[in-house]
């Protein structure tokens, strides 16, 4: 039955361990991939608000002095310079680039690379969208963004030039903004997450592994306290009726008398034996004895005082330790126990039979210190009742 409950529960706790790291894991893992994705994010947030609140190159009205035909296009190129340095201040590092592969825009477009050529054919194709990728650039990562750029003017002279004609919304080009992806930010949490994660073991261990240790060890204190209280319990219990024990009764008669002799207190001692008891073994047999022997029994821990010991001491001897008991009290109760006892009506099936008792009496009054000395004392008062005929008290 112990075995069974302890690996019981020891199951639970390996379970629970389990779901514990289990979790702790999956919790590390999602800040984990959190804290990588967020400076990107970061940086994508970034590249969007750019691009929504810079010059998009494609309002007319911010294009008014824009002389296109005539070879000369300072204003676009002084509105990209501005814009620029306003990007420049919204975060630091980021650049804004036009791309088009119109003659007419030669002078202010970047030379596209593989991705930025990529998204202008794709925009002038007609896929209204944002093409983003995140590049390793001098040491760091950064964030491209790239848009349609649509004309704000309409071509007067184009095909007079012999050149692809535009007009007022056709797609000329591409406008993109880099925006570094911050990398000390990143860092930061990184050290953060990592901190966390060695807090997050830490409290696992405690959680998972050491406070259920620590509670199924003291759990185990506990069990085997009680094991031992039971045992102990046992070692100083008669089966038979309940009582304590005659190796319980000296250790206690000992204790209490070197006790009672220091406060210089009385103390009684009451020693019983049944009267003819063989014969009623040998007339209706064991059982009927035993019967007698727990009703007794019964009686005797009926009748006494929450501080009196009461143990069996032997086959059909008893015996009442009495704390704060002079002589004459004593033998009052002596008396009582007598008359309880041969007022006792046993039904043992058949018939009912009557037991009585004989009772020795002694006190500390000499001042005995040893235990056997008192019981011995007492003893011969009981084989004295015997002698002047049962069922009566002698002190
Ligand atoms: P006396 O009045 O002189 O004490 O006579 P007695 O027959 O009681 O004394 P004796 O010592 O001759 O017999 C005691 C009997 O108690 C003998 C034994 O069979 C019986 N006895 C001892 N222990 C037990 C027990 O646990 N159960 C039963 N049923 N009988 C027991
Ligand atoms: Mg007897
Ligand atoms: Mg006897």
């Amino acid at each position: 039955m112990f075995g069974k409950s302890n690996s019981a529960r020891i199951d639970l706790f390996v379970v629970t361990d389990a779901v514990l790291i289990s979790l702790a894991c999956m919790l590390i893992y999602m800040a984990y991939k959190e804290v990588n994705n967020a400076p990107v994010r970061h940086a994508q947030e970034m590249a969007a608000t750019i691009l929504a609140v810079s010059d998009d190159f494609s309002r007319s009205d911010a294009l008014s002095d824009l002389r296109i035909g005539n070879g000369t296009h300072f204003d676009l190129a002084d509105r990209l310079e501005n814009a620029r340095k306003q990007v420049g201040a919204i975060r630091p590092g980021s650049s804004v680039t036009l791309y088009s592969d119109h003659p007419d825009f030669a002078q202010i477009s970047g030379k596209p690379d593989q991705f930025a050529e990529n998204a202008l054919q794709r925009a002038k194709s007609g896929e209204d969208q944002v093409f983003e990728s995140v590049e390793q650039a001098g040491g760091g990562s950064a964030q491209r963004a790239i848009v349609p750029w649509r004309s704000p003017v309409n071509c007067r002279d184009c095909i007079a030039r012999g050149v692809e004609d535009y007009k007022i919304g056709d797609i000329i080009g591409v406008r993109e903004v880099v925006v570094p992806v911050g990398d000390e930010y990143a860092r930061t949490i990184s050290k953060l997450l990592y901190s966390c994660a060695v807090l997050a073991a830490a409290l696992m261990c405690v959680l998972g592994i050491i406070f259920p240790m620590i509670k199924r060890s003291s759990k185990e204190r506990e069990e085997m306290t009680e094991v031992a209280q039971s045992l102990e319990r046992q070692a100083s219990t008669d089966p038979l009726t309940g009582l304590h024990n005659r190796r319980y009764f000296e250790t206690a008669l000992q204790d209490v008398l070197t006790e009672f002799n220091k406060q210089q207190a009385p103390l009684g001692l009451l020693v019983f034996d049944l009267d003819h008891f063989k014969l009623v073994n040998d007339t209706h047999g064991h059982d009927a004895g035993d019967i007698v022997l727990k009703e007794v029994a019964l009686r005797l821990k009926a009748i006494t005082r929450d501080s009196d010991i009461v143990a069996r001491i032997g086959g059909e001897e008893f015996a009442v330790i009495t704390p704060y008991a002079n002589r004459d009290q004593l033998l009052m109760v002596a008396e009582r126990y007598r008359e309880m006892i041969g007022s006792l009506k046993v039904d043992i099936g058949k018939v009912i039979l009557r037991p009585t008792i004989s009772i020795g009496v002694a006190t500390n009054a000499k001042g005995e210190t040893e235990a056997a000395d008192l019981f011995k004392s007492a003893d011969k008062k009981l084989y004295e009742a015997k002698r002047n005929g049962r069922n009566r008290v002698a002190a």
